[in-house]
């Protein structure tokens, strides 16, 4: 019996570097999702279907098992929390790190530092363990902008080369983690369709490697 694998991706970045591994295991989705409107993709293998939605959402969708598999970043696992999820294979993609970040010449601030984020629960986490307070201001984007415009002391948000931060007279402060893409895959999935999974993750541990 072929049974079904639904792989849970969000567009662009991950997308696009997880599709040299998903060829490398051997599915090839039949449309591009940068072009069609499908949410849910046919694959060159009828009993897999990758369905495209939102980064943030890909904990959701593989906690409650409407996807099987998915590939999220290490940031949108630690914001979500990863219960319900196994998190098996670091597939070594979207790599950057998660950092707080401030003005280059960083004013001392008296009393709680203002953080802007779209990472609410890691800074919390990150700050608690330091035993600094602060402020939570939660943000959706353009995180950079916010000390620009006085509505934060620090930003946490994910660096790469730099280049962000330094347009906008920023820089990084502190390191909080390393920040690279994982296969996650929902509990009940690894226990029910054991031998499917199983098969795909080694497939995809394969292609990493190579
Ligand atoms: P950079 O200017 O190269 O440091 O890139 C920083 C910008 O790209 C920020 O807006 C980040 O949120 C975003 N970014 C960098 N790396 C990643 C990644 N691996 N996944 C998602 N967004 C990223």
């Amino acid at each position: 019996m072929n049974e079904l694998l639904t792989i849970a991706l969000s567009k662009g970045r991950i997308f696009k570097e997880t599709l040299p591994l998903l060829k490398h295991a051997g599915i090839e989705p039949l449309d591009d999702p940068e072009t069609s409107r499908k949410l849910i993709l046919d694959t060159n293998r009828p009993e897999v279907k990758l369905v495209i939605i939102r980064a943030t959402d890909v904990p959701t969708y593989v906690q409650y098992g409407a996807a099987d598999v998915g590939v999220a970043g290490k940031d949108v696992l630690m914001e979500h929390g990863g219960e319900g999820l196994y998190e098996p294979l670091d597939l070594n993609i979207a790599r950057c790190r998660m950092m707080v970040a401030g003005p280059a010449s960083a004013p001392a601030v008296d009393g709680r530092l203002r953080i802007a984020t779209k990472y609410v629960n890691c800074a919390r986490r990150f700050f608690a363990e330091q035993g600094q307070q602060v402020e939570i201001i939660k943000l959706y984007g353009s995180m950079e902008l916010a000390p620009l415009v006085g509505l934060a002391d620090r930003i946490v948000d994910l660096v790469d080369t730099g280049n962000t931060l330094k347009a906008n007279g920023l820089a990084p402060l502190e390191h909080m983690a390393d920040i690279s893409s994982r296969l996650i895959v929902n509990k009940a999935s690894m226990k029910m369709k054991h031998r499917r999974v199983k098969n795909f993750i080694e497939a995809m541990a394969q292609a990493v490697q190579d």
